[in-house]
């Protein structure tokens, strides 16, 4: 079919309805002269320093307050507050997830995106039901518990498609493995699909809005296809709180325009959805464009190692309900260097060929099966090691959205205690879950190591005994516990 045909199919099938009370909340003209107006002041952010250790979330004039530091010395108590803040305030625990790709048709043309439509040498594929239990199969067998669905735009990938292979995932079960949470990044909905796809049981729906900046935005998304629509994508969250979600995630993809523009830009986005909504973005994703197949960008925005550290640290503290993914976009040694400063969440043993988890590591390993280049290829078992050896807990806790309880981000900040009694007994039992079940001798020795010691700083005498009763259970066989 040809593109347009399919545009119109899309727009027809989808409804296109923004929200009866649209608004475009992000000011070009604002957001530009705060960060071309705004002057190190050092005295006003060691204020807001404090601030931020007083658990308080960030005006928009607070974050280019950050954004505007300069000096050496400030930018060092800017990274140990952030620090501060994701140790005391949110514990020690990184929950892991995979990303998997279920097909890569699109009507779209992204400039910087292995997908795009005009690059007719990308190879098109969408998992068969049964490619997709495999690959589920497989990720099960590694020991994964929380998945994100990945897919292009395009009629096939309804939102009825859509609910369905989120269905096939949670029926695939292998000895011990189950998936408990699949989270979806596609492309935005109308109201009624946002409610098909909440009906089939997912956690967080994420749309990026890639760029908030209007003009480079239509540079990047020049269509055909409904992307190249700024305000359908920016409304897109919206709709999905009109459609029953509760629970939603953005992002931008820096290195399209200034970095402290787009900051600005996923500022303004949360607040409009806390002050809509009473409920900010769960999670805000920050991925920086990679090489991908046939692209050769001219990217004068590209956001250096040192920027990116900034970056997170920044958000860390103006958005304190909310979590942050950093993605095996990134290299090792750069997701080493900044998981400290407030990430909560990363992928791990990422593949994005399609069909690419039944496949032995870098076997047909093309770029054009690729949306883009991993820049972490470490298996999930790697990462754990090396989480554990950075005496962070890894996680696979799904338990607050299975028990009802969302807004765990808001709870876990606003809640004290909340991390105490939840968050860390809950990501030691599915450590020890993984361990029993899936590592390899050398994470089960740090694993269990870290354990203990985690079991030691529980004060409560009852609540330790209650831990470490429900880790001997795991030992002896039980599964999915959880507080
Ligand atoms: N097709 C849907 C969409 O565009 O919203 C969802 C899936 S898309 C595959 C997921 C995200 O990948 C995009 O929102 C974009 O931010 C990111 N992405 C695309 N090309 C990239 C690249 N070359 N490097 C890094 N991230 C990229
Ligand atoms: Fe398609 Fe998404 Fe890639 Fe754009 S980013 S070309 S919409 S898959």
């Amino acid at each position: 079919m040809h593109i347009k045909t399919l545009t119109h199919t899309i727009l027809t099938m989808n409804n296109y309805e923004l929200t009866k009370d649209a608004v475009d909340f992000i000011n070009d003209d604002k957001l530009h002269s705060l960060i071309n107006n705004t002057v190190e002041d050092k005295a006003r952010i060691r204020e807001i320093f404090q601030k931020s250790k007083s658990k308080q979330a960030l005006t928009v004039e607070e974050t280019a307050q950050l954004l505007a530091i300069k000096s050496p010395e400030l930018l060092e108590e800017l990274y140990e507050t952030a620090r501060e803040l994701k140790r005391s305030i949110y514990g020690n625990r990184i929950v892991l997830f995979a990303p998997l790709y279920i097909g890569n048709y699109c009507i779209n043309n992204c400039q910087y995106c292995g997908f795009r439509s005009s690059l007719s040498a990308a190879v098109r594929r969408t998992l068969s039901e049964q490619e997709l239990v495999a690959e589920v199969a497989s990720l099960e067998k590694e020991g994964h518990k929380r998945l994100i669905l990945v897919y292009g735009e395009h009629p096939r990938y309804t939102p009825e498609y859509i609910a369905q292979t989120v269905k096939t995932c949670y029926n695939v079960k292998v000895g011990n493995g189950e998936i408990r949470r699949v989270n979806i990044n596609a492309a935005p909905l109308s109201i009624e699909g946002f409610r098909t796809v909440k009906e089939a049981g997912i956690g967080t729906f994420q749309v990026f809005q890639e760029t908030y900046h209007k003009e480079t935005y239509k540079k990047f998304h020049p269509g055909p296809g409904i992307k190249s629509d700024y305000m359908w994508r920016l409304n897109a969250m919206d709709r999905a709180f009109e459609g029953g979600h509760d629970d939603v995630g953005i992002g931008a993809l820096f290195g399209l325009y200034d970095w402290r523009f787009e900051v600005l830009g996923l500022v303004e986005h949360a607040h409009h959805l806390q002050d809509r909504y009473g409920v900010g973005p769960h999670t805000i994703s920050f991925p920086r464009v990679q090489p991908a197949y046939g692209l050769d960008l001219h990217l004068p925005y590209q956001v250096t190692d040192e920027q990116f550290k900034q970056l997170v640290a920044i958000l860390r503290m103006a958005v304190p309900y909310t979590g942050l993914i950093m993605t095996a976009r990134e290299t090792a040694e750069v997701r080493d260097a900044v998981i400290e400063f407030g990430v909560s969440q990363i992928d791990a043993g990422t593949r994005l060929e399609i069909g690419g988890y039944q496949e032995e590591r870098g076997k047909n390993q093309e770029l054009n099966r690729e949306q883009f280049k991993v820049g972490d290829q470490r298996e999930l078992d790697s990462v754990i090691q090396w989480l554990l050896t950075r005496g962070f807990i890894p996680s696979f806790c799904t338990s607050c959205y299975r028990v009802g309880r969302t807004g765990e981000h808001f709870m876990e900040y606003a809640i004290p205690g909340f991390i105490g009694r939840f968050c860390t007994p809950n990501a030691m039992l599915t450590l020890a879950e993984y361990i029993e079940d899936y590592s390899s001798d050398a994470t089960k020795k740090a694993g269990y190591e870290l354990i203990e010691r985690e079991l030691g700083y529980i004060k409560d005498e009852a609540k330790r005994a209650d831990v470490a009763a429900k880790l001997e259970l795991i030992k002896n066989g039980k599964r999915d516990l959880l507080f």
